[in-house]
């Protein structure tokens, strides 16, 4: 239980830690460290992670004990030299999963939702996916495997976790000695660069020895320019976690022969067909109306991430006692919400019925709750009576998907 409620208590300590940032960033007269869109699109993808986290955490730790238990090479003891010798085994791990992240398309579809951000802030640091945590999970099992107790590997990868998150600031000055030594925020801005000099550089999380050992370490010299060499240009919630995985199946149907199909999955995201992308977005995507258009009707974003955050904080609290109806519900109640956020930013009339798919789901629970459940059709005739009464899906795009004019 102490482990949950630990988990629990990050969620408030994130936003406590962005408040403070953001303070600091108007203090300063840097408002442009932040973008509304980017931050609302980072801090959804952040809360989904949280969410599905903790369905798959504790299978995590489980794989870790089951391969310690019947594989490990070397029976490590527990001392303070085996912590220190576990610190730079975790860092030099962590070295080599970031950078076939960015060497190899497989891994580079999980970890590029990380570098979508063209902005450089603790929102940043939140941008992790699932799919990432998969593949990052599949690299730690070197960690029990070699030896070190897996009670350990857990409490050393939350520590690891923790500290790249103060990475992810342009509100921290630079200290050059530090560099030596430490992955500070300036090394750490380097890597989400997309100038050319700064491109594949500086993989470390804790250390940059490793980068400066292995040829890729480079240090801050002109101001970075934060994001993708080729930008995603989609606050869609869907699309940001599975476009890549799209561009590599297309590449490996156009691709002839065993060696170029192999070379579409395993191989460089810099040979990835650039053409690919936008051909995708024109099938899955609908063009947007007026790329120069903002949503006006910003609170009701600021209420559903509110609320997703607040659901997601007790939930995390009160995982263990649900049951599995109760989390079923409030796992899709959350991610619909986070599709519905993406779809604001993006416009998309359709997340109209995606709304009615909400009310439904929501009054569908509250009906089982009360075992009422065969009355499930009433609150689904009484939104086809006010639809047709009331015309209300005009009354919404009216209301909820308000523009303003921005230059
Ligand atoms: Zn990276
Ligand atoms: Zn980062």
């Amino acid at each position: 239980m102490k482990h949950i409620n630990f988990l629990a208590f990050a969620m408030p300590a994130f936003f406590l830690f962005l408040f403070l940032e953001y303070k600091l960033a108007q203090r300063k007269k840097r408002p442009e460290i932040f973008n509304y869109e980017s931050s609302v699109s980072n801090i959804s993808i952040g809360i989904a992670e949280r969410l599905i986290n903790l369905f798959i955490a504790a299978s995590f730790y489980q794989l870790y004990y089951l391969i310690y238990d019947n594989y490990r090479i070397l029976d490590i003891p527990s001392n303070v030299f085996v912590w220190i010798a576990l610190i730079l085994a975790t860092d030099f791990v962590w070295y080599w999963y970031h950078r076939l992240g960015h060497e190899v398309n497989f891994f580079w579809a999980a970890h590029i939702v990380h570098h979508h951000s063209e902005e450089f802030n603790f929102t940043a640091a939140a941008r992790i996916t699932t799919f990432q945590a998969v593949v990052r999970t599949g690299f730690w099992c070197v960690l029990p495997l070699v030896g070190f107790h897996p009670s350990m590997v857990i409490t050393m990868l939350i520590v690891h976790g923790a500290y790249s998150f103060f990475t992810h600031t342009q509100l921290i000055g630079r200290v050059k000695w530090l560099e030596y030594v430490f992955v500070t925020p300036s090394v750490h801005g380097v890597h989400h660069a997309s100038d050319e000099k700064y491109l594949d550089k500086n993989y470390g999380d804790m250390f940059t020895f490793w980068d400066r050992l292995f040829g890729t370490f480079q240090e801050e010299e002109e101001k970075p320019k934060y994001g993708l060499t080729h930008p995603l240009k989609s606050y869609s919630f869907l699309w940001q976690h599975f476009h890549y995985y799209f561009e590599i199946y297309e590449l490996w149907k156009r691709s002839e022969g065993f060696k170029a199909k192999w070379k579409a999955v395993f191989g460089s995201p810099a040979h990835m067909d650039q053409d690919i992308r936008p051909t995708l977005e024109k099938r899955f995507l609908q063009d947007k109306a007026n790329p120069h258009q903002r949503l006006r009707f910003k609170n009701y974003l600021y209420i559903q991430l509110g609320v997703c955050t607040l659901f997601l904080t007790v939930f995390t609290y009160y995982f263990e006692f649900l049951n599995a109806v109760d989390k079923v519900f409030v796992l899709s109640i959350i991610l619909i919400t986070l599709v519905n956020c993406g779809a604001l930013l993006e416009q998309r009339k359709w997340m109209y019925y995606l709304e009615y798919v909400r009310i439904f789901m929501f009054t569908t629970y509250l009906l089982y709750v009360e075992n009422l459940i065969s009355f499930f059709f009433i609150p689904l005739a009484i939104m086809i009576f006010a639809e047709q009464l009331f015309s209300l899906s005009t009354r919404y795009q009216n209301v909820i998907l308000q523009l303003e004019t921005s230059e």
